[in-house]
């Protein structure tokens, strides 16, 4: 079930984005003087450093359940101690930065917000020196440090959601589940982790600066781009597509040099890069079963918890199993959902509610002198759930049990598609009327497991209580 009846935007909230919005451009006007090092600033962003560090580390979850991560002691202990050795020359804020290594040959590497970084063992066996390894790591760590995610995220956000933001949906569950309202991610084959062009070149430059300041030449990173173009010949290789070559990368690196600092000698030892290289090629191939827990499709939530808890709105309460998730509270559409229920949507389109409840008020039209009845108004508000989700069909229609205070309700039935491959999904809506509109419950779940959930709906149904 999919939902686009807009909640009203409530003026204190969207106050309160505009007064965040203009506090960044102030920050931002305040340039400090040019000097001849390197020091690019982080753009324009709508999150905290803090929320870079949370989103990192949920997305790293994600990530390593879906990814072989290299367990071999010597090998991480490398690549971390080198990861943060770099990473105390990275300007600004200091995150937690962290380097694993992922068992794959294709030639990748991946920075998550606030931290988390990922080494394919390919880039290994392409790298031909510790420096152009240290490259790699260096670039990852500026698109870290100079946050090209949640910057790229903060600007989608602002052209593809503004009355999402402003409408307050962004409220209740946790960051990750707020976001993913807005369809907004940072998994591995996030979006946001395909870089500019604009993003590339200063974590080309800035990754530069690191590389020299750590006593590595520099021209290295230089080099393995080259390389890796090279060897591409023409394919797609994974690391170009999320890190496009700016244009004239190696000629743009190679510039810089002078502005890095005055001329040294640079570290040639790779006695340890060179037992780590053989290393690597003894490690056996991934095993395809650790690959994706549920490869065929998505995780089943758990069960719901037979422990309720209370969700107390100003226009409505309710009880919900304890292990659910309580989105857009404060506002005029709440969902509660197990965590695995809700699916986001792609690029900015609406998520899917596979399993839950969604409660919303709904505005029918009102004809002149003419009394609109329950039945009606349910029937409106069906046709308009219908314009979001083409596939339902209504399977029932009946007078639902009076509530406690004596008003009516009706009960519709609908069977739709679920997100959950080839499954049908039943719609149970329930709806009554209240001084603000049509007040309307969509109960949803696939068809095959509806007996698990209906006894929970129905006990979540008898526990609503609205205020006088
Ligand atoms: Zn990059």
């Amino acid at each position: 079930m999919r939902h686009n009846i807009h909640p009203r935007p409530s003026r204190p909230q969207a106050a309160r984005v505009l007064f965040a919005v203009a506090g960044v451009y102030l920050f931002f006007a305040a340039v400090p003087p040019l000097r001849a090092r390197i020091e690019h600033k982080p753009g324009f962003n709508t999150f905290t450093p803090q929320q870079d560090i949370e989103l990192g580390r949920e997305a790293a979850r994600d990530a390593e359940r879906q990814m072989p991560v290299v367990t071999d002691a010597q090998l991480s202990e490398y690549v971390n101690r080198l990861g943060q050795n770099l990473s105390r020359l990275a300007p600004g804020h200091r995150y937690p930065y962290q380097f694993k290594l992922i068992n794959a040959k294709e030639i990748n590497a991946f920075a998550l917000p606030g931290g988390p970084i990922y080494i394919h063992t390919g880039i290994i066996t392409a790298a031909a020196s510790e420096a152009q390894l240290a490259g790699v790591l260096a670039h990852e760590i500026c698109h870290v440090a100079l946050r090209h995610s949640t910057n790229q995220a903060s600007k989608a956000m602002l052209a593809q959601a503004p009355l999402a933001i402003l409408g307050g949906v962004l409220s209740g569950g946790g960051l990750a589940g707020q976001l993913a309202q807005l369809g907004i991610a940072f998994g591995a084959n996030s979006v946001f982790l395909k870089f500019s062009r604009g993003s590339e070149q200063q974590s080309d430059e800035q990754g530069a600066q690191i590389l020299y300041d750590a006593g590595y030449d520099p021209r290295a990173m230089a080099q393995f781009f080259e390389t890796i173009e090279r060897e591409s010949g023409g394919r797609s290789l994974e690391f170009l597509s999320s890190h496009p070559n700016p244009g004239n990368r190696e000629r743009n690196i190679l510039g810089l040099i002078s502005k890095l600092g005055p001329p040294r000698s640079f570290t040639a030892d790779n006695i340890e890069f060179e037992a780590m290289k053989r290393r690597v090629a003894e490690l056996r191939p991934p095993d395809a079963r650790s690959r994706g827990a549920a490869p065929a499709g998505r995780p089943q939530p758990a069960e719901p918890s037979r422990r309720f808890r209370d969700l107390n709105n100003d226009w409505f309460r309710i009880g919900y199993p304890e292990n659910w998730q309580v989105y857009g509270q404060g506002t005029s559409t709440v969902a509660i959902v197990p965590p695995e229920g809700i699916i986001p949507g792609n690029g900015g389109s609406l998520p899917t509610i596979a399993y839950g409840a969604l409660i919303s008020v709904y505005e029918p039209v009102r004809e002149p002198r003419r009394r609109l009845t329950l039945p009606a108004a349910t029937e409106q508000l069906v046709r308009e759930l219908q314009k979001s989700n083409p596939n339902l069909r209504v399977v029932n229609r009946s007078a639902g049990p009076r509530r406690p205070d004596g008003q009516e309700t009706f009960s519709v039935t609908a069977r739709g598609q679920s997100p959950f491959e080839g499954q049908t999904e039943l719609n149970w809506i329930t709806t009554t009327f209240r001084p603000e509109g049509l007040w309307y419950v969509v109960f949803i779940a696939p068809e095959g497991s509806w007996n698990t959930y209906d006894p929970v709906f129905r006990q979540m149904l008898e526990a609503v209580r609205f205020p006088r």
